[in-house]
């Protein structure tokens, strides 16, 4: 069987599925705080067939998100189902899940157990009364605290901790940011606002891009740049005493778009093959007429084929997605 590659040559092998667009924090820099999930899910039955035909086709890594997937009951029991599906090379699947934390505290063990690889945890600020103003939840910051703390001790590997940084907001965390990694032991990554949020409060000005966010972490203290992997997101760098990592995922200012490997299904299953697409493909929908697992696998090649060259954030002709980030699964 031909792996899923796109008409530019990208191999696809990194799946997000989301499993819900509901979403327990109501972050300034992705929803407006008043609206609430709009596309609802599917049972978990049908997004593992989904991975299956999916994994069959050449995916490895499966990445379970939201909206704020551990809002979802049955996750465990979705990711346990997932680490028996085998890759094609007959290795086993890595399996992520990206969450805000808030509950992850009590599942990181039991989702470690479950097959759960790693975990990748947002966290905007790390003063407590700064992060209450971003979630607009108060009282969140020592829950996710503990979640971080408690993948750690689960022995999820590596613990990632993603921070959108907004001018204006929380670019006084940089440094913070860099102790915490140190002091925590995990890997902090800064990203780059892309034009994804509900509000549309998005302009170049409000993005505080790789350069600046390197240039203040280097101030503290001096960085020393790791090899990174073609496909991956984040350019990686470490303390120069070698305590600490932090990764810059920069799609606005230095973007990656020639190495995407990535291709999503949102929590009612349309296919999105890429973040700023303006239109999706009704996976669900073939599902519901009664496709076969063949018909879905050519549904999803063609699907592939279609997948945009790049974005176009910040040039004029850009035309905004047709979904926000909550919807779309991050
Ligand atoms: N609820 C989960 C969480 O908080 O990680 C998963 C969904 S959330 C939409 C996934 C990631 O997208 C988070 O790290 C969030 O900070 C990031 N994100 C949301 N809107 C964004 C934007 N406009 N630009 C860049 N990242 C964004």
């Amino acid at each position: 069987m031909s792996v899923l590659t796109d008409k530019f040559g990208r191999p696809i092998t990194d799946l997000r599925i989301s499993i819900t667009d509901r979403c327990n924090y109501k972050c300034i820099y992705c929803r407006t705080g008043n609206d609430g999930a709009i596309y609802g899910d599917l049972p978990f039955a049908d997004y593992l067939r989904m991975a299956r035909v999916m994994v069959g086709l050449g995916v490895k890594k499966i990445r379970v998100t939201g909206g704020e997937p551990l809002l979802r009951k049955g996750v465990v029991e979705f990711v346990r189902e997932l680490a028996k599906l085998q890759t094609v090379d007959r290795g086993p699947l890595d399996i992520a899940i990206t969450t805000n934390g808030h509950l992850l505290a009590e599942m990181a063990q039991p989702l470690k157990n479950a097959g759960l690889t790693r975990a990748t945890i947002s966290m905007d600020a790390v003063d407590p009364e700064r992060f209450a103003k971003i979630t607009r939840v108060p009282n969140g910051f020592d829950n996710v605290l503990g979640g971080v703390r408690a993948s750690r001790e689960a022995g999820l590997w590596p613990v990632k901790v993603n921070c959108v940084l907004m001018r204006g907001f929380n670019e006084d965390q940089i440094v913070p940011f860099g102790k915490f990694a140190r002091e925590e032991g995990v890997i902090v990554r800064f990203i780059e606002f892309m034009p994804l949020e509900e509000e549309r409060v998005w302009s170049p000005d409000v993005v505080v891009p790789m350069d600046e966010i390197l240039q203040r972490m280097c101030e503290y203290r001096p960085l020393v740049e790791i090899p990174h992997g073609r496909s991956e997101t984040a350019r990686r760098y470490c303390f120069e005493d070698g305590i600490g990592e932090i990764g810059i995922i920069a799609p606005v200012s230095h973007p990656f778009c020639g190495h995407c490997s990535r291709i999503r299904i949102t929590s009612d299953g349309k296919i999105r093959t890429c973040l700023f697409s303006i239109w999706d493909h009704d996976l669900y929908g073939q599902m519901r007429r009664g496709a076969s697992n063949e018909e879905l696998a050519d549904f999803i090649r063609g699907a592939v084929q279609k997948k945009e060259e790049r974005h176009h954030i910040g040039e004029p002709d850009f035309v905004p997605a047709s979904r926000t980030m909550v919807h779309i699964g991050g």
